[in-house]
């Protein structure tokens, strides 16, 4: 596919679309391009095309141009309410028009008066597999000189179908639940490379592609071959048939999640995360609190900062000497190899380093080298060359319909930007932000939150981004509170804003008024006071004032979690998020694997409880080597237990890990529990098998627990409690499935308050039913972090609380301070009221009469 130039269809100053005060055209919304503010009146056609559609209004056309491409121009800033005053329009829809023609003609003495501003948006409305590769620089720009040039990333990245000649061949479809993402993309390059051929891959639905290397995980990734779909793998060399054979056999293993063809689910053609339909850009009023979803918990209060992200000096003008210019990019590329192994090193065993560690690996992509080379060859600088193959690959991963994909195109931006720094030979400026900076982004990259650090930064932000990005990992990896996806109106958020930051309620307070700005900050003061006597007395137990034993334990998601919680004064783990052992890896851990896993963190916690989840996948987790179906409403799909039990190859050689551990550890000291369970044979299936591996194994079962997770789990806890060793509840779920809100979903995420009485009656339920059969009750879920739930879980008869590990002092001091008795009185008190907020209310009167 050739390049295509458009042209500028104004005389005017040219800007980026960021420099649009509309966060439709600003963020992006409808696709990428330009603007212009034009100084002449008349709008010419920018390549040739046919006319799709000229809005009723006049204001807006849309362009069909070669190869699918289509163009929206959009003259002026709410245009549309004129109604046509003051417009022209010279073609109509159909019409073919060439590169220059006149389109629409705009009398700007009458319209400019009337509306927002003039600015042209020149937007990319499908891209028709194309992507950005060149754009004109931001200034005066003359009608018909070149604006954009579109390329095709796939063309670029791929050989010549003419030169390849494959020698053999095969066709299969795609048995892997996820589609061909970035992992087993990885493993088939892996396998690749290990044979002496040369092996390429193209969609079956479309033969006559170019067919892409198999070498480039990212070129394949990009193809977006789904659950299902055909493909033809075609060889060349001596070891051509051997390779296929080999590729074809993994592919058939489903390498992790295998989903069989034939129990395909009907294809969503719907991402997991829909987008919003509509996109609400209206002003913020003072003091409004905007919903986001979290990416790391947190309160913060302080003031809006915009991270700036300054632009490495690129050069655009090639030196003449490609070989000179590949020695340079050759230079630059190995010193950004060895920064990146350095910083992994430097942070080894962090979720950091595991980070950087695959932008290292990027940087070997054959794919995205040969293009870069390629280019220089044909007299590319090395910086431009660079910056044209990483953003072709970034644009075409955003445009992949799975979120997780999709989410994966700010690591190319990211790498583009740090490698440009390295041509250039010099460091990016240290950043400089106000004190107590909440940073409010569009997005960020993984480097820009590596660099920030919790005393630079109160807390994050970003209009876009998803809770699975390596940004929202690594801002929580260090503490710092973000929020994600709060949507475009917080572009409009001006530097020195005040903002309270709710990370953990997912909400943002915007400009709040003098008193909630008051009571704010002696709240964070409060906060800070509390948490540093909690500290001091993080050691003592977890027992009321009169004298009920409640344990206070942590959440856990791996084994270097474990003895810093003990020193934080966790009384054992209340919930080990097995899942996190099972995620960004290869493949599934082996029964032995798990088994080291678990028994490192029994050690670690030298006798005290340890509570081993079984695997919980599906909903809001996914992961990417366990073999899941896609589904349209995966909340309430296959998740949590009903995998296991579906997929025993799983669940068995966790149960037997977890009895291993538990026979090496203290008697009892190891339990297990289920899941999402919501109906007692559930609960009985899980009792089998583990009672039949406990006797293949040899040794006692460990207790076994139910995760109350469903409102169904709740009200039949009874039943459930005659059958288990214990109940713990999830309340995160629990919550999300009483109130039917998504805790994903930022339109209700920020609706969802655990303190809901529907939720405490729920739990009141539970504590009732186990307390007849004489079984405890714990919460594993977030109101066990939560200080306003803790005396009104104590009172409805919970007597475990596992939280997250920063929380465990703070939770165990205010344990300790409360009696028994009055939480009872409060929690008789809740469970009449009628809504979160009087819950809420009841609860503080009770805490601030508390001593802490
Ligand atoms: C819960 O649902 O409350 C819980 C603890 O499980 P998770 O948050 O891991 O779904
Ligand atoms: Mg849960």
């Amino acid at each position: 596919m050739s390049s295509l130039i458009l042209a500028a269809p104004f005389d005017g100053w040219l800007s980026p679309l960021d420099d649009v005060p509309d966060p439709v055209f600003a963020q992006r919304l409808l696709g990428d391009g330009l603007a212009i503010d034009p100084l002449d009146g008349t709008l010419h056609a920018p390549a040739d095309g046919t006319v799709v559609s000229v809005h009723a209004a006049r204001h807006a056309i849309t362009l069909r141009l070669a190869g699918g491409v289509e163009v929206l121009m959009h003259i002026g800033l709410e245009t549309v309410r004129l109604n046509g005053e003051g417009f022209v329009a010279h073609v109509e829809a159909g019409d073919t028009v060439a590169a220059g023609d006149r389109l629409i003609s705009v009398d700007l003495g009458t319209v400019a008066p009337r509306v927002k501003g003039m600015i042209t948006p020149i937007v990319i409305t499908e891209t028709a597999g194309h992507a950005v590769i060149e754009r004109a620089a931001p200034g005066r720009i003359a009608r018909g000189a070149p604006l954009l040039v579109l390329g095709s990333a796939q063309a670029e990245s791929a050989a010549p179908a003419a030169a390849f000649a494959a020698t053999a061949q095969a066709t299969l479809r795609l048995p892997l639940a996820h589609g061909l993402h970035a992992r087993p993309a990885a493993r088939l390059a892996e396998l690749a490379k290990s044979y002496d051929a040369d092996v390429r891959i193209v969609p079956a639905a479309t033969p006559n592609a170019t067919p892409c290397r198999l070498r480039s995980p990212s070129a394949v990734m990009a193809l977006g071959l789904r659950h299902g779909d055909a493909l033809t793998l075609l060889a060349s060399g001596p070891a051509a048939a051997a390779v296929i054979e080999a590729l074809a056999d993994l592919i058939a293993t489903g390498m992790g999640e295998l989903r069989p063809l034939a129990q395909q689910a009907a294809p969503t053609s719907a991402p997991a995360h829909k987008p919003a339909e509509s996109v609400d850009t209206s002003p913020i009023a003072p003091g409004e609190r905007l919903m986001a979803v979290t990416a790391a918990a947190g309160y913060a209060i302080g003031q809006a900062a915009w991270l700036e992200r300054p632009e490495p000096p690129r050069t655009a003008h090639a030196s003449g000497d490609a070989g000179a210019e590949i020695a340079h990019f050759t230079q630059a590329l190995a010193a950004f190899r060895a920064a990146l192994e350095q910083r992994a090193q430097d942070q080894a065993g962090s979720e950091q380093a595991a980070i950087l560690i695959a932008h290292r690996q990027l940087l070997d992509d054959e794919d995205i080298l040969e293009s870069v080379g390629d280019a220089m060859t044909r007299g590319d600088s090395a910086s431009l060359a660079w910056q044209r193959t990483m953003q072709a690959r970034a644009a075409t991963l955003r445009a992949a319909p799975d979120p997780h994909i999709a989410q994966r195109a700010d690591d190319f931006i990211d790498l583009e930007w740090q490698l440009q720094w390295h041509l250039a030979g010099q460091e990016p400026p240290a950043v400089s932000l106000p004190e107590a900076a909440i940073v409010i982004a569009r997005d960020l990259v993984p480097s820009q939150v590596a660099a920030l650090s919790p005393a630079q930064v109160a807390g994050l932000v970003t209009a876009q981004g998803g809770p699975t990005s390596h940004v929202a990992i690594i801002a929580a990896s260090k503490g710092i509170p973000a929020l994600v996806a709060a949507g475009p109106r917080v572009l409009s958020i001006a530097p020195g804003t005040p903002l309270l930051l709710d990370a953990t309620g997912a909400t943002l307070t915007v400009d709040p008024d003098a008193a909630t700005w008051a009571t704010a900050q002696a709240e964070a003061a409060r906060r800070q006071a509390r948490k540093a006597a909690a500290q001091a007395a993080s050691g003592l137990e977890g027992r009321t004032s009169d004298g009920l034993r409640i344990e206070v334990c942590a959440n856990l998601g791996k084994r270097s979690e474990a003895a810093p919680a003990v020193a934080n004064g966790a009384e054992g783990c209340g919930l080990l998020r097995t899942e996190f052992l099972f995620l960004d890896r290869a493949s599934a851990p082996d029964e032995d694997e798990q088994t080291a896993d678990y028994t490192a963190i029994a050690q670690a916690l030298d006798g005290r409880p340890l509570i081993i989840r079984l695997l919980d996948i599906g909903g809001d987790k996914p992961a990417p080597y366990l073999p899941m179906a896609a589904e349209e409403n995966p909340a309430l799909g296959v998740r949590g237990i009903r995998v296991g039990l579906a997929q025993r190859e799983m669940l068995v050689p966790q149960l037997r890990a977890v009895l291993r551990a538990g026979a090496g550890a203290a008697a009892g000291a190891v339990k297990v529990m289920a899941p999402m369970i919501a109906r007692v044979e559930e609960l009985r299936a899980v009792r089998a098998a583990l009672d039949a591996e406990a006797a293949k194994l040899g040794v006692a079962a460990v207790p076994l627990g139910v995760m109350v997770e469903t409102p169904a789990a709740a009200v039949m806890a009874d039943a459930l409690a005659a059958e288990c060793d214990f109940l713990s509840i999830g309340t995160n779920d629990l919550t999300q499935y009483a109130l039917a809100m998504d805790r994903g979903n930022p339109a209700v995420a920020g609706s969802i308050d655990g303190l809901d009485p529907a939720v405490l009656r729920l739990i009141g339920l539970c504590c009732e039913g186990a307390q007849s059969h004489g079984k405890w009750v714990g919460v594993c879920g977030g109101l066990a972090s939560d200080p306003l739930a803790v005396p009104i879980l104590i009172g409805l008869g919970v007597t475990e609380l596992s939280a997250a590990p920063a929380m465990v002092p703070e939770i165990k001091a205010l344990v300790r301070a409360l009696s028994a008795q009055d939480c009872r009185g409060l929690a008789s008190a809740v469970l009449q009221a009628s809504s979160a907020a009087q819950v809420r209310v009841l609860a503080t009167q009770m805490i601030e009469g508390v001593a802490q």
